[in-house]
């Protein structure tokens, strides 16, 4: 038995809805205030639950939240952090890094597969 907070998984869910429908940075910094900032408007819905049960409470809670509030956090939420993004350019000098090493090991691939 565990106490869990389902507007957790509702503010995840609508961001995984959102996110690619908008322009907004998805580093991680950037991705953990949308989450924060979402969950601050909106108010907690603690259930004590084992895993079993879950779903099937996740599943009645939201029809009840209705969805609307929840989308209206969120995307205030995204439009506010793809505005006053806290990420520093060191975050996203290493993010670029990481891309480019693997741009490398794949054209390092590549080349020993035509060979
Ligand atoms: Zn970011």
């Amino acid at each position: 038995m565990s106490i869990v907070n389902v507007m957790e998984v509702f503010v995840e869910q609508k961001m995984e809805e959102i996110l690619p429908t908008v322009e907004c940075c998805n580093c991680d910094k950037c991705l953990d205030d949308i989450r924060a900032m979402a969950l601050n408007k909106l108010p907690p819905r603690y259930v004590s639950t084992d895993k079993g049960k879950l779903f099937s409470k996740l599943n009645s809670l939201q029809e009840q939240q209705n969805g609307v509030d929840i989308n209206v956090a969120v995307l205030s939420a995204v439009e506010f952090v793809s505005e006053h993004p806290r990420h520093s350019d060191e975050d996203k000098k290493d993010a670029v890094k990481e891309e480019e090493k693997e741009e490398f090991e794949k054209s390092k691939q590549k080349g020993k597969s035509s060979k």
